[in-house]
């Protein structure tokens, strides 16, 4: 792409294209996709990939908060949007805005029930979480009961979908736990529907869920990371294209004499004569702390340039004693060929959380070669 001239995320929407085509392809046909939006798209830019994954075909949308489901109605998304984690604080914003909640405990569905009841709503569509071992939201096996008892008494919901959430289906040790996991959810499911009289949607996997299990599909899967071109594993993360490039420049080269220290705290010293550059972002952008110290690198013309030091708020300040370079040049610090999973691996965090820690500061470019 173009060299940039300050701290920017570019953002391309052939890479979601090609993602989202991938994912599809692992789907037996009928089997709906449902993008996860949340976290400003994986730090991206919500309304950016909702209105193109409205294009090409996307069946549902899942936010966590509600505040992130007002955001896209606002901007003109009319699909269906599934709130992940409502607060009854918000239901009744949550039912003008058309937005339809997972409904994870009896508190909350009968806060919603009577939240419906003052709306005049009829038959509202929920979604309804079911524990299965990841123990974080939903109905236990035991609830059953207590759920349809809520049910029978209004006719201002109706189940619109039932749903678990796998704990470690990107974890090939962990096989034994998630098909417990789905079993469970089988399980419950069918009595449930039996006792509803009427069969929801049901839907269980993640990303790697739609990669590893087949078997935990259903009638739709809820796909977050790999649509951002992440597959949680080298094999699938080959298959995949990073939608989000983090860019940045050197601000400033500077020639460290052996025993100069650099940055806050003096948390680097030189050994022999370094060349340092800083660069144009920092732990208030979403570099944390943790890539400092040699953690995390950045790439410069193809090569590789540490961290070194503290982070700073606004800056970080990188070893390129080897590099040739000069001010004004180009910083990678993650896109397709140093990908933010690489980047992540050396400070012991995942894919998820750098992209979702890029802050709103940094300028979003969206690169549409359609
Ligand atoms: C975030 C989230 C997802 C998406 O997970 P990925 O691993 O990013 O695909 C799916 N379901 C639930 C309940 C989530 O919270």
């Amino acid at each position: 792409m173009s060299n940039v001239k300050e701290t920017v995320l570019e953002i391309n929407l052939a890479h979601l294209t090609h993602n989202y085509n991938y994912l599809r392809s692992k789907l037996k046909l009928g089997v709906k996709l449902l993008a996860v939006v949340k976290a400003a798209g994986y730090g991206s830019d919500a309304v950016v990939m909702a209105k193109h994954l409205e294009k090409i075909g996307a069946d549902y949308f899942a936010v966590a908060y509600v505040s992130e489901g007002i955001a896209l109605r606002e901007a003109g998304i009319t699909t269906q949007i599934l709130v992940l984690h409502p607060q009854p604080i918000n239901f009744l914003a949550l039912i003008n805005y058309q937005l339809e909640p997972s409904l994870y405990s009896s508190r909350v569905l009968k806060e919603f029930i009577a939240i419906a009841e003052t709306k005049k709503q009829k038959e509202y569509p929920v979604h309804i979480k079911l524990n299965t071992g990841l123990n974080r939201l939903g109905f236990w096996e035991n609830d059953v009961d207590d759920i349809i008892d809520h049910l029978n008494e209004t006719d201002s919901i109706r189940i619109r979908s039932l749903f678990s959430h796998l704990a470690a289906s990107e974890d090939h040790n962990e096989k034994e736990f998630t098909i417990n996991q789905i079993n469970s959810f089988k399980k419950t499911a069918s009595e449930m529907i039996d006792q509803l009289g009427y069969t929801p949607i049901l839907h269980q996997s993640n990303t790697s869920g739609v990669l590893n299990y087949p078997k935990a599909h259903f009638d739709m899967v809820r796909t977050g990371i790999g649509l951002y071109g992440y597959g949680n594993e080298t094999i699938y993360d080959n298959q995949l294209k990073p939608v989000a490039s983090l860019k940045s420049v050197i601000s400033q080269i500077h020639m460290l004499e052996p025993g100069e220290t650099l940055g806050y705290n003096r948390a680097f010293t030189a050994d022999s004569f370094t060349k340092t550059a800083t660069i144009p972002i920092g732990h208030a952008d979403g570099i944390g702390r943790q890539y400092g110290n040699k953690k995390g690198f950045v790439t410069i013309h193809g090569k590789k340039a540490y961290i070194i030091g503290n982070v700073c708020m606004d800056m970080i300040m990188i070893d390129i004693t080897d590099i040739e370079c000069k001010e004004g040049d180009e910083v990678i610090i993650f896109d397709n060929s140093s990908s933010a999973a690489i980047i992540a691996e050396g400070a012991g965090t995942i894919s998820y959380e750098l992209l979702t820690a890029i802050s709103p500061r940094v300028k979003r470019i969206v690169i549409d070669n359609n």
